[in-house]
């Protein structure tokens, strides 16, 4: 089993929060229509060049187009590279086939064009449906375009519908946060991700919240906000799998959760990670370089490492704490290593302290425990 995953690099705007690796129409100098079709040319190079022992050997169950803004390609080009991949790639029937939207990118005729090309599963950046936060994170669509862009994928027959908000937004009090879920909740999403404002280095935000124009929420607000979360959507029948992650039974992100499993994976275009076994690689985050590279018949890699048993049983436990847990038996198999016997002070501990639950040999993060993930992980070294 294993994940495509191709990163789209163009926005037709950068927000103000984001450090994804993306390009913005006045930074590409000159015609993005031009470029993306260089990109695109690029893209089907390395899905050839990629084609080979063992990647054609996998059964791929999830393909993802992030970016980026994947939505900016005409659907007729989202179908040609996946007609490429399924070319080179054992990608089954029955994969889940994502696409993450940008509402103001989007009508309901190149809705309907994405669901002809394959895609079966839309992940919508909404983040807000006020207006002035909108217009604060420097979004391109107003909230009457997010609904409507939720009812247009529906009625184009994609029915798999996630929706992005971010929380913890300067000066955001509980009622302003639950008007965004309680709008969520209206439009009865499958899945929703909610995540809190990150103040990520060399973003416009940054230079912002450096200059004092910007005064982020406190640690106090933001764990309230998250508490508030989890137990809204709760009450909505949406469980928690991951940190920032909620679904309706059935609806977890298939190709997230591989993610988490450590589940191999092919990733394409600039800035793209792959994980293979034990091997990591991610490609170089620059389009042109990126183009370069390819058409000299090169790799696009920037760098790669190979992870030992430990680091890979390191990476095992934080990514299970972070999601749906640790399977006790299984991680008993893969590593040799009975997490259970030899960190049975440290479970003891955090089952006591109502931070984490052992059921059925499932080692998983209660409410409270998601809360301080990443100190728990800790625990763990
Ligand atoms: S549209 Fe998405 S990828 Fe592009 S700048 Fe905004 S947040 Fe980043």
């Amino acid at each position: 089993m294993a994940s495509l995953y191709l990163h789209i690099p163009f926005c037709e705007h950068k927000c103000i929060y984001c450090d994804f690796y993306s390009i913005a129409p006045h930074e590409g100098g000159g015609d993005q229509n031009a470029l993306i079709g260089r990109f695109l040319g690029a893209l089907r190079r390395e899905i050839d060049l990629r084609g080979t022992a063992p990647f054609t050997g996998a059964d791929y169950t999830t393909v993802y187009f992030g970016g980026g803004t994947p939505s900016l390609l005409p659907p007729e080009a989202v179908g040609e590279i996946l007609g490429r991949l399924r070319e080179k790639y054992r990608i089954r029937p029955d994969a889940e086939i994502t696409l993450e939207v940008n509402p103001g990118t989007v009508d309901g005729e190149s809705l309907a064009g994405y669901r002809r090309a394959g895609i079966n599963r839309v992940s919508i950046g909404i983040q807000s449906f006020h207006e002035d936060d909108l217009s604060f994170l420097t979004r391109i669509h107003t909230a009457e375009q997010a609904k409507a862009c939720v009812r247009l994928a529906r009625e184009a027959g994609i029915g798999n519908v996630s929706l992005d908000l971010i929380f913890a937004l300067p000066g955001q009090t509980p009622e302003r946060w639950r008007g965004n879920l309680e709008e969520a909740m209206a439009l009865a999403p499958s899945h929703i991700s909610c995540y809190s404002l990150i103040v990520e280095p060399d973003t416009p935000l940054f230079r912002m919240v450096q200059a004092k124009q910007v005064q982020p929420v406190d640690a106090e607000r933001d764990a309230e906000l998250y508490e508030f979360t989890i137990d809204f959507l709760a009450r909505h029948g949406y469980a928690q799998y991951e940190v920032s992650n909620f679904a309706l039974p059935g609806f977890e992100s298939q190709h997230n959760s591989r993610y988490w499993d450590h589940t191999d994976y092919l990733g394409f275009g600039p800035s793209a990670h792959s994980f293979w076994s034990d091997r990591r690689w991610w490609n170089i985050a620059n389009l042109q370089t990126y183009v370069d590279r390819l058409g000299r018949g090169e790799p696009p890699t920037a760098g790669e490492e190979s992870l030992n048993r430990d680091q890979l049983m390191e990476e095992s436990i934080f990514l299970g704490l972070r999601s749906s847990g640790i399977d006790l038996e299984r991680f008993r198999r893969r590593f040799e290593r009975d997490l259970q016997r030899d960190f049975a002070g440290v479970i003891d501990r955090l089952v006591a302290d109502g931070l984490a639950t052992v059921d059925r040999a499932q080692l998983r993060l209660t409410r409270k425990g998601y809360l301080v993930c990443d100190e728990i992980c800790q625990s763990f070294r």
